[in-house]
């Protein structure tokens, strides 16, 4: 209640500015996406030896989420859930996409299955009100052309179509690896580097992105940045080489938040602040067994690869001079999947009939008009779900890379009951109540859940995309 007194001066200037904007032009998109980024990595999540004074003040001048999710701990899984407002299984990346690689007399190439390109995604759903549109970074959604940005809505491609490790191993390229294509640069549909010098990518694909703001300040648009860092291997650009004491993952980070305050410039240069709501988040959790190279996610339990939180809870921070109130903290559930109904309400854009979303609007919580979440229910897979405060693990083998102290044997825990967390009291995840009688019907409520999820998706869920047709 508190929290609503305090916003709601601000709340009535928004929606003035709000409603005179909507009269003249749908608002721009900006979402940026870091690859591996924690939940502790930025200082407004409590960083510790590294800056983060950009990605600071959006959360200042706007908006910071404290329990934000991406549906999936690894990078494609979250990043056809972002592009879509499905869950992974629903739409048939649940893992990692990788290039082929040389076999027999087979040589290396592009992969063979991608997002399929009947999905519509947040690009599309703005193209249909003439957004410009453009995916400047890490694709990962299929490196094939079938499945290439320009495929899926976006106007104009430039980066790297995987992860920067796949063909490099320990960052050295001199143990390049043989079998793995070389390391494609594109622009659009074609490859005009390959190998390319991975200390600029964060620069250069910085530079793409102001020049795509200046281009369009006439036009609606959606620009897509999911950056290559700060996935392993690390690379930075000699100004930011020590500038932080955590190392290079500390230096990293920073020429991340340089390259969100040239935006938040070229944003306010080119007089669109009030028109532009910028969001800056991460992937998945962070690589833990990369040890220095890895973020971090205190307090949160474990990170990437796992379905604890410090896999799938991110941070998030976001900004829109006028829409959303400054300072507002939004400690409610919303995910990546969200923001493909939320982009679509506030361009005036009509979603897809003929297919389920697992997305929901949440810009009247995002804006301040209502003090909770719509989303109540998030499932981080279809035996892992999470509602209000309360998480359940279904019985079953899960992924550990920090081995809890219970039990745990080549990186997987194997939970002969569910497992019952109070995320309100314990983030870490540190007890399970499932011992406790008291909470007998609600995990039998929440086990449910999962069921029927995972029933639903018998019939529900659609296929991956093949560059052929799947063998008889
Ligand atoms: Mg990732």
């Amino acid at each position: 209640m508190r929290r609503r007194l305090i916003i709601l001066p601000c709340l009535l200037a928004g929606l003035t500015l709000f409603s005179q904007a909507e009269e003249t032009r749908p608002p721009n998109f900006i979402l940026i996406f870091a690859d591996d980024l924690g939940y502790a990595d930025l200082g407004c999540f409590g960083a510790k030896d590294f800056e983060t004074p950009n990605l600071d003040r959006m959360a200042k001048e706007g908006a910071k989420l404290t329990n934000f999710y991406v549906p999936a701990s690894v990078c494609s899984a979250s990043r056809a859930a972002l592009l879509t407002g499905c869950y992974p299984d629903r739409v048939g990346i649940t893992g990692v996409l990788f290039p082929t690689r040389a076999k027999d007399d087979q040589p290396a190439g592009p992969g063979t299955t991608g997002l399929n390109p009947d999905e519509i995604t947040i690009a599309e759903t703005l193209k249909t009100k003439d957004y410009a549109t453009a995916c400047i970074g890490k694709w990962h959604l299929g490196d094939d052309t079938a499945f290439l940005p320009t495929k899926q809505g976006f106007d104009e491609y430039f980066g790297i179509p995987y992860s920067n490790d796949m063909g490099w191993w320990r960052g050295k390229p001199k143990d390049f690896k043989k079998d793995f294509p070389p390391i494609p640069l594109l622009e659009d549909e074609s490859i005009i580097e390959t190998n390319p010098d991975q200390r600029y990518l964060t620069r250069r694909y910085t530079e793409r992105a102001v020049q795509f703001i200046r281009q369009h300040r006439e036009d609606p648009f959606f620009l897509y940045l999911p950056h290559t860092m700060p996935h392993v291997p690390l690379f930075v650009s000699e100004p930011f080489s020590g500038s932080a004491d955590y190392g290079l993952y500390g230096d990293v980070i920073e020429e991340l938040d340089w390259s969100m305050g040239v935006i938040l410039n070229a944003i306010a240069e080119a007089g669109l602040d009030e028109n532009t709501w910028v969001i800056f988040t991460s992937d998945n959790g962070p690589w833990l067994s990369m040890g220095a190279h890895g973020g971090h996610a205190d307090p949160l339990r474990d990170g990437k690869f796992t379905r604890f939180e410090g896999g799938h809870r991110v941070p998030c921070v976001m900004r829109w001079p006028g829409h959303i109130p400054p300072g507002l903290v939004l400690d409610d559930i919303v995910s990546t999947i969200d923001f493909l109904p939320t982009f679509a309400g506030l361009a005036g854009a009509s979603l897809p009939e003929d297919r389920k979303i697992d997305g929901m609007d949440v810009w009247p919580y995002l804006s301040g008009r209502v003090a909770s979440s719509p989303r109540d229910t998030f499932f981080y897979s279809p035996w892992v779900v999470r509602s209000s405060k309360w998480k359940l693990m279904m019985p079953g083998k899960y992924k550990e890379i920090y081995p809890a102290p219970e039990k745990s044997t080549n990186g997987m825990v194997d939970y002969s009951h569910p497992q019952l967390y109070n995320l309100a009291s314990d983030p870490g995840e540190t007890t399970s109540l499932h011992q406790e009688s008291k909470y007998a019907e609600l995990i039998k409520t929440m086990s449910k859940l999962c069921t029927d999820y995972q029933e639903a998706l018998k019939t529900e869920a659609r296929p991956v995309g093949h560059v052929m047709p799947p063998a008889d």
